[in-house]
């Protein structure tokens, strides 16, 4: 027989793209921290969404605002202003610090902006020769699937067969100083790294290195760019993960979370002397800003706010830290690694006893949604607003899935 769960994934698999292989539960609603697909199986989402569902699946108070928006307007493009752009952009200042912010709509589209913004700052303020500004980038790095973006990627399956690449792009080992200064050069503008690298792993770096490369890059006036669209807003148990560094950077890119699980809405953030290079024509996107998604996000700020997720994750992050920890040593040595920061926890397999993608889809099947990244890290960045009884019945399904493999 063909059951719903069959004959979803056969059109997916029949007319689609084949550029994702999704693990096999067809999702029909979702509430809050909790996933039903379309047999009416429960789920705890222990991903959300790559960590966008930060506040919940369709939390109330931003349905509702999205409910209010779309009793007036959705989308005018920036042609003209509108009531909650602004009210956004003010509310981005006071929660980042930057004076400025460049609203998009997905994070490879924020980062294309970082990328623009410091190669045009590098020839106007700097006075690198036009085409001749470099950009650091960290091996291991993911910001995106854009060519300009998979041009500097060292991973082959996002690279091979999709060149030319654009240059300008150097790589330096993540976590590592030397390496920064060996590569760069007098025409080197900008350093673009994740505060923690999550595609590659949910990698958290050397202590002091941050600060480190803060006081380089300020000594060279090279501009800092943290993209924080995984890692911003909550996620890693502050605000920004930057905060845990103790540095400011010159830029900021957010996304993911910034739509508040609803929409795709991306920002770049700069001060004025960064931001100033953008003038009227020189970049921009039809539906970035929009008023919708404004509406969205402003909400979203918001509720992080005063519903206390930012100032909770870090809790809640040392708990499901502590309880993967434990079952760590209940498997050794199956579990290698559990490493990451607040509600952002990569639990490394060991390779010779199997690949995180099968303890991924037993974990589906015995109602856990998680994600692998590569073949040995499942990524575990469950909404900010899961509760610690929800967490303890993942964990537990966790432990017996991994037990069960174990033997
Ligand atoms: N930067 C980082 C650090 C990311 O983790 C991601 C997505 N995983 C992106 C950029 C790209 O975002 P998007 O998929 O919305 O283009």
């Amino acid at each position: 027989g063909t059951s719903a769960t069959q004959s979803y994934i056969g059109k997916e698999a029949r007319y689609g793209a084949r550029n994702y292989a999704p693990v096999p539960v067809v999702v029909d609603h979702a509430k809050d921290c909790l996933v039903w697909d379309v047999e009416g199986r429960r789920y705890i989402d222990m991903m959300s969404a790559y960590s966008s569902v930060s506040h919940g699946h369709l939390h109330p108070r931003i349905v509702a605002a999205a409910h209010r928006q779309l009793e007036k307007v959705a989308v005018m493009s920036r042609a003209y202003y509108g009531t909650t752009l602004g009210p956004l952009l003010e509310k981005l200042s006071e929660v980042t610090g930057f004076e400025r912010a460049l609203p998009m709509n997905t994070g490879a589209e924020a980062v294309e902006t970082a990328i623009k913004c410091a190669r045009r700052w590098g020839h106007r303020v700097k006075g690198i020769p036009d085409g001749q500004q470099r950009i650091l980038v960290a091996r291991g790095n993911f910001h995106g699937r854009t060519t300009t973006i998979i041009g500097f990627s060292s991973e082959e399956d996002y690279r091979t067969g999709f060149g030319p690449f654009c240059g300008g792009f150097q790589h330096f080992d993540y976590g590592d100083m030397a390496s920064v200064q060996a590569a760069a050069t007098e025409n080197t503008c900008a350093v673009l790294v994740e505060p923690i690298q999550g595609e590659a792993g949910v990698l958290v770096p050397p202590p002091g290195f941050f600060r480190e490369l803060r006081e380089w890059c300020t000594a060279n006036d090279v501009l800092l760019i943290d993209d924080e669209v995984q890692a911003g807003l909550g996620r890693t148990g502050k605000w920004f993960a930057f905060e845990h560094e103790g540095i400011r950077p010159d830029a900021l890119i957010l996304g993911k979370a910034l739509g508040a699980g609803l929409l795709p809405v991306s920002a770049f953030c700069a001060d004025d002397k960064v931001m100033s290079v953008f003038v009227p024509n020189s970049h921009g996107s039809t539906f970035g800003g929009n008023a919708l998604a404004a509406a969205v996000a402003l909400e979203g700020l918001k509720v992080l706010e005063e519903e206390g997720l930012v100032a909770n994750c870090a809790a809640k992050g040392e708990h499901l830290f502590r309880r993967l920890r434990e079952v760590q040593a209940e498997v050794k040595p199956l579990i290698r690694d559990v490493r990451g920061r607040g509600l952002w926890i990569g639990v490394d397999i060991e390779p010779s006893c199997t690949t995180a993608r099968d303890l991924v889809e037993r974990l589906a099947a015995a109602g856990v949604l998680s994600k692998e990244t590569h073949e040995t890290v499942i990524r575990f960045a469950p909404p900010l607003t899961i509760t610690y009884e929800l967490m303890d019945e993942a964990v537990e399904i966790f432990r017996k899935v991994v037990v069960q493999r174990h033997r």
